[in-house]
């Protein structure tokens, strides 16, 4: 006989862990006892060593499909003759290190329930148990416990709690556990707020109706509000646009299941995978030709973003009609998704004709996550539902830093020990509403996990809102640390890939403070979280106008060909971006050029393809950033492989690539009128070509791709290729995004390693 005690650490509440132990201790035939502490699952069992042996073993092995471990500290101790194996109250002493998990997708079990009309949960759109259902966004504090939820108003009828008591059972402990008796429900408002259903029932047939004639309907789900429409309706579409208000940027899709998803997507088995995780986020997947959707959904984009129902409200309503539906984040442009109805019926009061909404209370806003396949692996671009606040583990304990994340697509992260807990999405810091929503996250994290930072890190922008935020949250204790955009680019892919360095870090972007006061964002950086070596960059140009030009390819366009023309690049009226402006507009521009009047200089990847863009004429001015650069890679023809001259200087490092020749060739091609799609692929081969050029000059064997203009596919995946073909080593992101959205991580791997020297 012998006993052991098993601490286990990471996502190991709220998960079914308890009953999992219960059972196959019941079934080894060991005595003693299981209880969650505020680190995770404490047990103590005690039977034949053999038996012992196996439970050791088995929890590793048949763990719940939610509950990952982090780490298992087994000790073996002398037997103490316990009686039987019980489940013991939860133990809240000690340090916070227990993770919250994410909101999780319904669960097969309980979809099955959902539509079965014998079961008591029938159309019950608020069934969950302990392996789905919501977690993040109804948690107001640690332990995980009901009074610690968003579901502590509802109190539980007898065969709710009759499950929530069995250790046997599938929703023992299982938190938001309620059906039609105690739980939440449905009501459509309209407007006004008025109440125009009599049951959850009714809600949702209304619903269904008024997508089928054409409404838009704002519906409140897990983590926030959708607006929804029937995507096939180009007119309710259209609709959407003008109200919301969005011109151009695409709107994501909710198909009712996998059948329906394949009628507009290409499904490979990987993204299969993904559309039916238990995350179940956005998939941005190849479009097929004949997608029964208006085109207005995605104008001009080659692929959709599609994504599953993730909640019992989702699968009913997308039951009751027989099309796809568009699911846009339920908020204005800039501002983050409403997450409370009487909230949504003042901001998005204009622009949804009606309202689903439930009375569970959204702690938190999470938005949908998105991800994509690279080389065929999953990889995310807005990490959120289903993934936060989930950590990244890092290869060292840190100190605790709070980091406040980069300007656009804004994450926050915070270190304890030897993880990092990144924010969900918060979106770009540009409105009062974001803002407050960026501070309202950082005192929920501070205080979830009883944080103290002693460091708060920063971007080295000096008027970047989150900057001055840091700034004034600052005193004697909290030091600060200011860490350059592509520094942070860099330190994320290796910290989320946990390599200490150093790599060459490709860091290109639309926008960065650099060290020299310059906007940077074709960068080249050799180093690791400690430091970095700028080896190579793009050569400057200027932004006349500043972040107009960003708006505004046509002016990136002028500024390219004024490095090379000077004054005469305002005659080649043959040149679309120089015939779109008026003539006194030129003027001035040359004159802001001529003078360097607020024209900042840039070294910006994303501005080049955007000025690209501009004189193939895919877009002059744009309604979003990053539209332009993707109307350049979508208009590619993959077949080509011959690439215009990028060359590297023999002076340096840092070494600069000079766009000069490239832009020369695109031109003669643009006259000789050879096609776009061959400009493209011969723009974007030269990029690539240059990067590898880059990386043999500088002999680091291995290369990391990170910043926003690797949400680009051709060349993430072709650079990625051809390194690896010359026999480097390739970092890319997986779950941090290779946007702004993982400057926040990197952030606290540089100022780590800063305050350590
Ligand atoms: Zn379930
Ligand atoms: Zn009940
Ligand atoms: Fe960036």
């Amino acid at each position: 006989m012998v006993r052991v005690s098993v601490q286990i650490h990471g996502a190991v509440q709220g998960v079914g862990f308890r009953p999992f132990v219960y059972r196959l201790a019941s079934e080894l035939g060991l005595k003693g006892w299981v209880i969650n502490d505020s680190r995770g699952v404490f047990i103590e069992a005690e039977g034949e060593a053999a038996h012992v042996n196996a439970f050791v073993v088995r929890l590793q092995d048949e763990k719940p499909p939610l509950a990952i471990i982090n780490a298992l500290e087994v000790k073996w101790l002398e037997p103490r003759g316990f009686e039987h194996f019980e489940i013991r109250h939860s133990d809240d002493s000690g340090g916070k290190t227990v993770l919250v998990l994410p909101d999780i997708a319904t669960c097969a079990d309980c979809l099955n329930e959902v539509f079965d009309p014998g079961d008591r949960r029938y159309r019950y759109p608020f069934t969950n148990c302990t392996n789905c259902g919501p977690r993040f966004s109804i948690i107001q504090a640690l332990p995980y416990d009901r009074p610690n939820t968003t579901m502590s108003r509802f109190i539980m009828c007898a065969a709710c709690q009759t499950e929530y008591e069995n250790p046997l059972d599938r929703r023992f402990h299982a938190q938001p556990n309620a059906c039609p008796v105690c739980g939440p429900s449905l009501a459509l408002w309209d407007r006004e707020g008025k109440t125009l259903s009599h049951s959850s029932d009714e809600a949702l047939r209304q619903t269904a109706q008024a997508l089928r004639e054409g409404k838009i309907v704002a519906v409140k789900g897990l983590g926030g509000f959708h607006l929804m429409c029937d995507a096939r309706n180009a007119d309710a579409v259209a609709l959407l646009r003008e109200r919301k208000p969005r011109r151009d940027k695409p709107f994501a899709l909710m198909a009712r299941d996998l059948a329906q998803a394949a009628r507009l997507v290409e499904i490979s088995p990987e993204a299969r995978g993904l559309l039916a995780s238990p995350q179940a986020p956005i998939a941005l997947l190849p479009r097929r030709d004949d997608a029964p959707v208006a085109d207005n959904v995605a104008p001009g984009n080659p692929t959709l973003g599609v994504m599953l129902p993730y909640t019992p409200l989702h699968h009913l309503l997308l039951h009751e009609i027989d099309f796809t539906v568009v699911a846009t984040s339920g908020n204005l442009t800039d501002e983050p998704i409403c997450t409370d109805e009487n909230d949504a019926i003042r901001r998005l009061g204009h622009i949804a004709d009606l309202f689903l909404v439930h009375n569970r209370p959204i702690e938190r806003h999470v938005d949908d996550s998105v991800a994509w396949l690279v080389e065929g692996k999953p990889r995310l671009l807005r990490r959120a539902r289903g993934y936060a606040p989930l950590p990244i583990p890092l290869t060292r304990a840190m100190p605790t830093i709070l980091a406040v994340g980069a300007h656009l697509k804004n994450t926050v992260a915070l270190s304890v020990g030897d993880q990092a807990f990144i924010s969900q999405h918060i979106g770009d810091l540009e409105t009062a509403q974001a803002m407050r929503a960026f501070e309202r996250v950082i005192r929920d994290f501070l205080r979830m996990y009883e944080a103290k930072p002693t460091i708060i890190a920063h971007d080295m922008h000096p008027d970047y809102l989150a900057t001055k935020w840091a700034k004034e949250n600052a005193d004697e204790r909290v030091k600060l640390a200011a860490v350059q955009h592509h520094h942070a680019h860099l330190a994320a892919v290796l910290a989320e890939n946990q390599i200490e360095g150093p790599a060459l870090g490709v860091i290109w972007d639309g926008t960065g403070f650099g060290t020299d006061g310059a906007i940077w964002g074709g960068e080249f950086l050799l180093g690791d979280a400690a430091e970095f070596e700028r080896v190579a960059h793009l050569r400057p140009f200027r932004l006349p106008g500043g972040d107009k030009a960003i708006k505004e390819p046509r002016r990136i366009a002028l500024a390219l060909l004024w490095e090379m023309f000077g004054r005469d690049a305002c005659m080649q009226e043959d040149l679309a971006p120089v015939a779109a402006f008026e003539r006194n507009e030129r003027r001035l521009l040359t004159q802001m050029l001529e003078k360097n009047l607020h024209a900042p200089l840039t070294t910006s990847a994303g501005r080049l393809f955007d000025g690209v863009a501009a004189l193939l004429d895919l877009h002059q001015v744009v309604s979003f950033e990053g539209q332009a650069a993707m109307a350049l890679e979508f208009a590619t023809d993959p077949a080509h492989e011959d690439a215009y001259p990028l060359p590297l200087s023999e002076v340096g490092p840092p070494w600069v690539l000079d766009w000069r020749p490239l832009l020369s060739a695109v031109l003669a091609d643009l006259r000789s009128g050879a096609p776009t799609p061959t400009i493209a692929a011969r723009f974007h081969n030269a990029l690539i070509e240059a990067i590898l050029a880059t990386a043999r000059r500088t002999g680091e064997p291995r290369v990391a791709l990170s910043g926003g203009c690797f949400q680009n596919r051709i060349l993430t995946e072709r650079a990625a290729q051809r390194l690896r073909a010359a026999g480097f080593e390739v970092i890319l992101h997986r779950q941090v995004p290779p946007n702004d959205g993982g400057v926040s991580l990197g952030q606290i791997a540089v100022a780590a390693r800063k305050m350590n020297d």
